[in-house]
């Protein structure tokens, strides 16, 4: 590993951004107050076969590390310290003056990102049953950052936030209302990513950001937003980040009687059924393969194939029922790791939507543009990189002044 030359690094002010998953953790720093990115990496495999990889896009330089075989991998918290003590080391001159980070639940209070304090913690901390497998892990990534950083301020972004507002009927599900007042809700999750969209379109697509928009948000995390005028009306994830596509090892949708069934007939645990959905099903459990969706392309297995087929038939069917919501369909935009680079899947799911005024143009799409329907197609279609991390500097940078 090589650290950067400290006579390169001048002394401007930066904001460090923080997303810190169960076993990723996501950073970026960028320059203010441009937010020009300078340095972005992560540390995944956390707890297992830790690896570390960054790069700062000015210089060019790479970094990578792994720990050595033999050594026991660092604990989530062993891994933050380790990443807050890099950064640090490496920002030399550079001046960090605060520190944004992605926080998955918000719960039904915090409808925008807001300045961490120990009020805002304790009741960040009351949702994590609602988030049992991401919020811990946010809330430690803050904790960790404040030690390792002092009194900077810090910002709590929410994957939530973005669909905050929306109509009680997409907000609630048929269950009695003394659940819906206690906070068993529809929240909506990928928030971060959704609201970077909106505010792209509103630049560069201006008349459709007005209209009726589709996201599709299709990562090893999958969902899909619909919005009315830049402003999320209804999404596919619900209570958790469980329900609506499935994903890379999450099943999506899934029939409560399953639940009941497992439980009742099989004898399984709470903590089984939810390693059983959160970690072993969507893409992995059905291919038996991989959740990697670049892994089952270029597979030969049937499972393979069935898994991809099922995705692809879960996001039309979804697609479907979400301009019934919006009572149209005026754009439709595919990001996240499989909307940004999979030419297979964009075409599985475009091109048999011409019902519904879709267009696909095969050599666009092919060629990763931007549009990638016919000028003919009445909804027009985009593949756009969705920057989560600069969502979360735009946020630090208006309440961190
Ligand atoms: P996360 O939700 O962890 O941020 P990403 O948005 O990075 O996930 O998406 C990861 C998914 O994107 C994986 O299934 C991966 O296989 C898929 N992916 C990345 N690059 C390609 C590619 N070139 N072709 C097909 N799938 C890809």
């Amino acid at each position: 590993m090589t650290q950067s030359d400290p006579a390169i690094a001048s002394s401007v002010s930066s904001l460090l951004t923080l997303n810190a998953g169960s076993s990723s953790i996501k950073f970026a720093l960028f320059e203010r107050p441009e937010l020009a990115l300078r340095l972005t990496g992560e540390l995944d495999g956390v707890g297992q076969q830790t690896r570390f990889i960054a790069s700062a896009p000015n210089s060019g330089e790479q970094f990578t590390y792994e720990w050595p075989h033999g050594t026991a991998p660092p604990d989530h918290a062993g891994a933050l310290a380790w990443l807050m003590q890099w950064i640090k080391t490496w920002l030399d001159g550079l001046e960090v003056s605060a520190i944004g980070h992605r926080v998955v639940h918000g719960g039904a209070d915090f409808d925008q990102a807001v300045l961490v304090n120990d009020a805002v913690m304790a009741k960040l901390r009351l949702l994590e049953p609602l988030a049992p497998l991401h919020q811990p892990h946010n809330l430690a990534g803050i904790e960790a950052a404040q030690w390792a950083f002092g009194l900077l301020p810090q910002v709590a972004c929410f994957d939530t936030a973005f669909h905050c507002h929306q109509p009680f009927v997409k907000d609630c599900f048929a269950l009695p209302r003394a659940l819906y007042d206690e906070g068993v809700r529809r929240y909506g999750f990928h928030g971060l990513s959704y609201e970077f969209i909106a505010d792209h379109l509103k630049e560069a697509f201006p008349l459709h950001a007005r209209g009726r928009v589709i996201v599709a948000h299709l990562g090893n995390g999958a969902s899909m937003c619909g919005m009315l005028d830049g402003h999320s009306v209804a999404s596919t994830m619900g209570f958790s980040a469980l329900d609506g596509l499935p994903m890379g090892t999450r099943c999506g949708q899934l029939d409560p009687g399953v639940l009941l069934y497992l439980m009742q007939d099989r004898g399984m645990s709470a903590k089984e059924i939810s390693d059983l959905l959160y970690k072993e099903s969507g893409l992995k459990g059905l291919s038996g393969i991989s959740n990697d969706m670049r892994t089952l392309e270029a597979s030969k297995e049937l499972h393979a194939q069935q898994a991809i087929d099922y995705f692809v038939y879960r996001v039309k069917r979804e697609i479907g029922a979400m301009a019934a919501a919006l009572e149209g369909l005026d754009a439709i935009v595919l990001t996240g790791g499989i909307g940004e680079h999979s030419v297979g899947v964009r075409r599985q799911i475009l091109q048999s939507m011409s019902w519904l005024g879709i267009e696909l143009d095969e050599h666009a799409n092919q060629a990763g543009q931007t549009i990638i329907s016919t000028a003919r197609s009445r909804v027009l279609c985009l593949r756009i990189p969705t920057n989560e991390e600069k969502m979360i500097a735009r946020h630090t940078q208006a309440l961190a002044t």
